[in-house]
Order: structure tokens, then sequence, then C-alpha cells
């Protein structure tokens, strides 16, 4: 697959570069790493995002070339999508998106729908910006500073700085090639992890006393509302990582950290849209959890959307822990 999806490549002359909305460090950095690839080669290339970069992650070179918008469809030969289980995951420009010619489909999650006439999907992969390394290296195409910032940045983070259970020996392996390709690690930690916003803070703040656990101590509930946002001037993005507080809660096998969304459109009025983020202790698999939901993952960290009222979501994740046994392992 790799060789037929390098000649599709190689043989198109304009290529649109998609990743899932709401990005994280992977989705972003394999975007980029791809673009500039793509760009070596001689392709006109477009790179979207439907949703804003975060602004831990504006340090990356030419991220601001991803646009959030796109007009003509029809120009592009080849669509390339990265970090997405299923290509509705880009967002409101899924449908469009589907009637390019040719679909790349380059992803790492164990829920991956196999969309596409071009597949790259490899679970044992820590990150997407690891295929999209090896792609990169298997088009021959020399990786300068830039490229190799976004990928160790894709890297970086979807391994939780190479603690979660995805962490291979590609992620130090390609992480070493980086560092000689001109990466500082010092530089990436210190703008991804290092440089918070006074509000994120005190955000974080809010969330830790939100944490509600389970009877038997083995599933934690965190939430974060938009008054919680709004009260700290934070966005969305400022959430991100605050789930790992819940999740290494002693004893906790799960955490879930429910994200208010918009209103919901039903009755009673109370309904919301819900962002439900779910992590694993190694022992419970919440990429088949969050199917359940519609949503999709890995097995040690997944999440899926509903519309529901906030009581009852949380009775329904809580009733979740019924269910953990004491004995499967995941590896
Ligand atoms: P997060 O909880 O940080 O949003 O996502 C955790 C993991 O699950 C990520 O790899 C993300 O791509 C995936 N994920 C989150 N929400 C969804 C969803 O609604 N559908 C699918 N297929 N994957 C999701
Ligand atoms: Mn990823």
């Amino acid at each position: 697959m790799m060789k037929k999806t390098i000649q599709q490549l190689t043989s198109s002359d304009r290529v649109l570069l998609a990743s899932h909305a709401n990005p994280d460090g992977d989705a972003i950095g394999a975007l980029l790493a791809m673009g500039l690839a793509l760009e070596k080669l001689g392709c006109e290339v477009v790179l979207y995002n439907e949703s804003a970069i975060p602004a831990v992650y504006r340090f990356l070179p030419s991220v601001t070339s991803i646009r959030e918008q796109l007009a003509e469809l029809k120009y592009f030969d080849t669509a390339v999508i990265l970090d997405c289980g299923d290509l509705s995951r880009v967002g409101s420009m899924a449908d469009a998106i589907k009637a390019i010619p040719a679909i790349v489909n380059i992803d790492h999650h164990i829920t991956n729908t196999r969309f596409g006439q071009y597949q790259l999907v490899d679970v044992n992969a820590c990150a997407t910006a690891e295929i999209v390394y090896r792609l990169i290296r298997a088009m021959d195409i020399e990786i300068d500073t830039d490229m190799a910032t976004a990928i160790y940045t894709g890297i970086l983070t979807d391994t939780g700085s190479f603690r979660f259970s995805n962490t291979n020996q590609a992620a130090f392996a390609i992480c070493e090639t980086m560092v000689a390709a001109g990466v500082k690690p010092s530089q990436v930690a210190q703008h991804v992890y290092g440089t918070y916003s006074l509000g994120r803070i005190k955000l974080l703040n809010l969330a830790l006393d939100s944490i509600e656990i389970s009877h038997n101590g083995k599933l934690s509930i965190m939430t974060v509302t938009r008054e919680m946002l709004a009260d700290t001037g934070t966005q969305a993005e400022d959430a991100d990582g605050l789930i790992n507080y819940a999740r290494r809660i002693q004893d906790v096998k799960m955490a879930a950290l429910i994200h208010e969304l918009e209103n919901g459109n039903g009755k009673p009025a109370d309904r919301k849209r819900f962002h439900v983020s779910l992590r694993s202790d190694g022992s419970v698999d919440v990429s088949r959890i969050a199917m359940g939901f519609g949503g999709g993952g890995h097995a040690g960290a997944a999440g899926f959307s509903v519309e529901s009222s906030l009581l009852e979501l949380k009775q329904t994740i809580f009733n979740l822990s019924d269910g953990f046994s004491e004995t499967c392992q995941l590896n």
C-alpha cells in the first residue's frame, strides 16, 4: 500500500491535507510534516483544519499555512486525511471532501473505519506522525528542521511525553533522528507544556475540584463546563491534558472528562451536547466503550460526543464501572 500511495501522491498536482477538528499535537504535526514534504515534491498543497490551532502549537514552523476554511474542492486530485479514525472527524467539510477522486487515509487508531482508496493505517504506530515519517523516508525526501519539529511534536504529545502505552521503540528512534535534524527538545517542551495562561491554571483548579469518584473507586469523572471557561477566560483547548489528573488517582481504572459544548436541540431544556474523553490505566479498553457511544480512539485513550443532560450522562458513565474486572489486562 505504501508504494501505491507514493505513486498516487507523486502523480498528484493539487493535494488537500486535513486532520481532525479540535486538533492535538499529532493532528497538527502530521499535517504540517506531510504538507512540507509534498511541497518539496512540487505538489500544490492546501492544509486544512476546521478548528483554530491551540496557542501551545502556534510556534510550529509554517503553522499559519493551515486554513480554517475551504472554498473550491473540485480543484484537488487527492485528499490526505491524517489522524482521523473516520472521515467525519475532519468536521463539517467531510461530505464535500469525500467527493475528491482519491482519498489517502493515514492513521493509527484501532477504530479506523478503513475509509479511502489508499490506506496507511498502523494501529501499532505511536502516532500518525510516525507513519508520516516512514512515508517521507520512503519517498526519499530529506527531513529538514521544520519537518522534524512537526514530527517530533506529534510523537511527543501523542505518547504523553513517552509515558503512554503507545510509546514504542520507533518513538525514541524517530525522535533521536529528529533531534539530529535540528529539533531542540527543551524549546518544544517549553512551548507545549511550559507556557500556560493564568486562566488555564485557574481552570485546572476548577477542574480538579469537579472530580467525582464512583462508589467502587474504579472510575473518576471530571467536568469542564462552559461557565468554568467563561469564569477563567479560557477556551476548550485549555482543558487539554486535564484528564490525566483524574486518571492518575490511585485505584482508578478509567477516567472520563465531560466537556460541555453547546445547548442541545431536543427537550427537556437541560439537554446539552458534550464531548467525553476517556482514559484507561491499561486494564479497560476505552476504545470499545467509546465505540458503543458512536465514537472511537485507542485502547488507552478514546472519546465520543453525545446529547444528554449532565446528570444522566454522569449516571451512564458511573454505571460502566460495575463492569470493570480485576483480571483483564491490555498489553
Ligand atoms: P480526546 O479524548 O483527547 O478527545 O481523544 C482521545 C482519542 O480518541 C484521540 O485519539 C481521538 O482522536 C479519539 N477520539 C476522540 N473523540 C472521538 C470521536 O468522537 N470519534 C472517534 N472516532 N475518535 C475520537
Ligand atoms: Mn494521533
